[in-house]
């Protein structure tokens, strides 16, 4: 049972995801396009590989000649030339004779065969084939990849390792993509110090701006984080509004449990009136605010301060508006399912997130699962969904689990 004045975990990102927009098209450098995703087509301007070459080290010959070749009887045949990767001389094949042939070189006209050099006495001035090779051995054939013209990536495909290359092999020297959001991640409240300076009673290391950061990053967006925006109502939105220029995205930590006066984010942004506060049905991480702010209307998330509520609503909020302003839904995190090896427990009503160590189909709860318990959240791998209407499951049961990135 949901609380009527709840939101679901669904709801509430649907209402975000409806509400951002990708960000535009643009030109990059194909070096700097990786984690980028492309607004365009990219199709083989050539043929791939644009040319008939050699698969391996050998002999480039006619394959009628090493036709009976054998290690009893082999075939001996004059050795004319030698042609390296990269070559751009006009060979040609004469009957009778071999040309030497590195991998990747460029074969000879009239050539239709390669006889690696394996199966040879590696000669210099004359080769002795030991093993017959048919018309096609050893040859890639131009077009054998990909032809001129083919799609090789579509628009909306993600520029990891592989698709730079495809990219690349296709002779692109800039693609159009959909950069990598930036994001500026703000941590509030006046308890915070900065990790590697001393510490004074009452006083924490803020590791939201930190961790939130590296989330961000971990999804794909170029972050920066700012750190201890004090608990003072007029500082919160000139805070932000500076970030503004140079932000895709901005994320704050803090400032918006269930009501107090030190709740400084949530009486900042109420007075522009662009974002709204929710609760949903979720532990941890149920006070949460989304909206826009500015007159580009950048999006805003404002997290809880408990750093593993933060966490939580980072993987369940942040991390598919971020693949949202590329124009994808690919960061998605894998949903698995596995068995208890310990019973849990979850407040009725509300969609828990407990963190765990998954192991294959077993999953773990892990002890430590207050909202403010980092330790734990240091030793978890998963998070082990217990649904709204549960309150307590017992060890052996099977349970759906998030796993992390
Ligand atoms: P708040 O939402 O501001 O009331 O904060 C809730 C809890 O989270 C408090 O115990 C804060 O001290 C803690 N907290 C807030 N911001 C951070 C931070 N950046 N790093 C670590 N803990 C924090
Ligand atoms: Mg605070």
């Amino acid at each position: 049972m949901v609380d009527g004045s709840l939101s679901t975990v669904e709801a509430y990102l649907s209402a975000i995801l409806s509400s951002i927009a990708p960000l535009a098209p643009a030109s990059r450098k194909l070096a700097d396009a990786e984690g980028c995703v492309l607004a365009e087509d990219v199709t083989a301007a050539v043929s791939l590989p644009s040319f008939d070459n050699s698969s391996m080290d050998g002999y480039a010959v006619f394959a009628g000649d090493v036709e009976g070749a054998s290690k009893a009887s082999p075939v001996t045949l004059r050795v004319t030339g030698e042609i390296a990767a990269g070559d751009i001389g006009a060979y040609r094949l004469v009957p009778g004779t071999a040309i030497k042939i590195m991998t990747g070189a460029q074969l000879p006209a009239e050539a239709d065969a390669v006889v690696p050099v394996e199966w040879t006495n590696d000669g210099i001035a004359t080769v002795e084939i030991y093993r017959p090779a048919g018309v096609g051995n050893a040859v890639r054939y131009a077009g054998g990849d990909a032809v001129a013209g083919e799609t090789l990536l579509g628009a909306g495909v993600r520029m990891r390792p592989m698709q730079i290359a495809v990219a690349a092999s296709a002779g692109r020297k800039t693609v159009s993509v959909r950069p990598r959001p930036r994001v500026v991640v703000l941590s509030t409240g006046d308890e915070l110090t900065e990790p590697g300076t001393p510490l004074v009673p009452g006083r924490i290391w803020d590791s939201n701006s930190y961790m939130i950061a590296a989330c961000a990053r971990e999804a794909g967006a170029d972050a920066t984080r700012r750190s201890g925006v004090p608990d003072d109502p007029a500082g919160v939105l000139p805070a932000l509004q500076a970030q503004l220029s140079h932000a895709d995205l901005l994320i704050t930590t803090g400032g918006v449990s269930m009501g107090g006066e030190h709740d400084v984010v949530k009486a900042a942004l109420r007075e522009l009136g662009t974002v709204s506060f929710r609760k949903v049905a979720m532990q941890p991480g149920m006070p949460q605010g989304f909206g826009v702010i500015g007159k580009d209307r950048v999006p805003i998330f404002t997290l809880p301060g408990n750093p593993v509520s933060a966490y939580v609503s980072f993987q369940l909020f942040v991390r598919p508006a971020i693949a949202a302003l590329q124009g994808t839904s690919d960061l998605s995190l894998p949903l698995v399912q596995a068995s208890l090896t310990a019973p849990v427990h979850s407040p009725d009503g509300r969609r828990s997130y407990l963190r765990g160590v998954l192991d294959g189909t077993k999953v773990t709860p892990l002890s430590g699962q207050g909202s403010h318990q980092i330790a734990a959240l240091g030793r978890a791998n998963a998070l082990i969904i217990v649904p709204e209407w549960e309150t307590q499951l017992p060890q052996g049961d099977a349970v759906d689990v998030l796993v992390l990135p």
